[in-house]
């Protein structure tokens, strides 16, 4: 594809759009459309039969959508991508291929509240274990893997403790035990990070966040890189057994490296339906054609906050990457050069109660359960979207009772901290004045 040699800058906004066949349309049109229409019955069989590949139905395939794949495919540098409803749809996207009742795949226990729940009660009911582990300890990854272990999952900035994943040593540990490894990259968006180079197989983003970028469209993305050799794991039936429902398919053996995409389509978004709209498709293309523009200022503003917050005397401690002072700043100049996101949490000397003064006492701040937004957003995890978790989940996930997440946005980094500051003498009273000061002169 030459469009691999083209710069992320000019992929964001070029990869997988093209002039309108019909009207020369500059802007990607949104399709919002159900069905195709034949060109006769052989074009309706060949398109059944997979033998060739177009637009039947826009469950399995739309071009606003398809568009949106494509760039995303590109941005990540993978060979094909399915877009999903949601980034929870794109998890059991990623898994359906692999799993099956009884298989088990191993899961970092540093991850968004959300698919912790997920992935520890939900999936039980299709049959599928999630054993979740510590993932500085490779010992007991390897513990955690038997003959019915299909995949490895991860997030590369892990959501909210300010955890990056050491990806390079997973990513070996996954080729010795040939199993897939999935990433979840949405905090780190493919501008900050790029899994696939780290030995990741496959990429799944919450593309609600970062990519669409302005709190506008839910949406998830399942990314292949084409690299997992399917046939030689010998591990995933639906990848190289023969496919009943499309007369005795194999995929791995008739599709090669688009084999795992072409069963996302085929099989996933065919009986699990749960299709990206192409409204939403549409603002998220939008989205993306400005990533690095917004993701380089959102990394600015998140260190300028942190350094704030850091030298604040009612903040215990500021868990983010970006700071030299945290235990996984040499990680993020490996894994994310460009800037460690900007998500992060910070500890209030006052515990839960001053937290949720706090979340009351923001203006610019949005107390909301988002992240990636270009405005900033402000929540109390414990509180919310982990407050289904034990004490402990809660703990391994940075997420204890004294936890507040922040998601900076692309304001001006002065008015940000200026309202934190307000907000957190209400919350502590606690005057801050000469560490605010000091923040504001290194700046200049
Ligand atoms: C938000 C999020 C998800 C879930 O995505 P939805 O689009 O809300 O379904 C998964 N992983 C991470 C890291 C997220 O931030």
């Amino acid at each position: 594809m030459a469009e691999r040699t083209y710069g992320f800058d000019t992929l964001q906004i070029h990869a997988g759009a093209r002039p309108d066949p019909a009207t020369g349309a500059r802007q990607t049109p949104i399709y919002q459309n159900t069905a195709y229409v034949f060109r006769d019955a052989d074009h309706a069989a060949a398109l059944f039969n997979l033998q060739e590949v177009g637009y039947i139905y826009s469950r399995l395939t739309n071009p606003t959508v398809s568009a949106l794949q494509e760039r995303v495919a590109a941005l990540e540098g993978g060979v094909g991508a399915v877009a999903c409803a949601s980034g929870h749809a794109a998890q059991i996207m990623a898994l359906f291929p692999l799993m099956g009742p009884g298989a088990n795949f191993v899961a970092s226990n540093r991850l968004y509240g959300g698919t912790i729940t997920q992935f520890s009660q939900t999936f039980k009911r299709f049959g599928w274990e999630c054993r979740f582990v510590d993932f500085e300890d490779t010992s007991a990854i390897r513990k955690a893997i038997d003959a019915n272990t299909k995949a490895i999952f991860c997030e590369s900035i892990a959501n909210p403790g300010g955890y990056i994943t050491d990806l390079e040593k997973i990513g070996k540990l996954a080729e010795k035990e040939k199993l897939p490894l999935i990433v979840d990259n949405t905090s780190a968006s493919p501008f900050l990070c790029r899994p696939f180079e780290w030995g990741a197989t496959q990429v799944v983003h919450s593309t609600t966040k970062y990519l669409s970028g302005n709190g506008t469209s839910m949406g998830g993305i399942v990314v292949d890189s084409g690299k997992f050799d399917w046939i030689g794991a010998g591990k995933h039936p639906s990848m190289i057994e023969p496919e009943p429902a499309y007369h005795g398919l194999k995929f791995a053996e008739t599709f090669g490296p688009l084999a795992y995409t072409f069963h996302g389509i085929a099989i996933g978004l065919r009986d699990i339906g749960a299709c990206q709209s192409p409204m939403n498709a549409f603002q998220t293309l939008l989205g993306i054609e400005t990533l690095s523009l917004r993701m380089a200022k959102h990394c600015e503003n998140a260190k300028r906050v942190a350094e704030f917050l850091a030298g604040h005397p009612a903040v215990e401690y500021v868990s983010y990457a970006g700071l030299d002072t945290s235990p996984y700043a040499l990680r993020a100049r490996k894994y994310t050069p460009k800037g460690a996101g900007a998500i992060f949490t910070f500890g209030v000397k006052g515990g839960y109660e001053s937290c949720l003064k706090l979340v009351d006492a923001v203006e610019i701040f949005s107390h909301v359960a988002n992240l990636g937004d270009s405005r900033s957003l402000i929540i109390h995890s414990a509180s919310t979207t982990h407050r289904q978790l034990t004490p402990e989940q809660q703990a391994a996930a940075g997420a204890g009772p004294e936890v507040v997440r922040l998601s900076i946005g692309i304001e001006d980094a002065a008015d940000l901290i200026a309202d934190l500051e307000q907000a957190l003498d209400k919350a502590c009273g606690t005057a801050a004045k000469p560490a605010a000061k000091a923040a504001k002169k290194k700046k200049k």
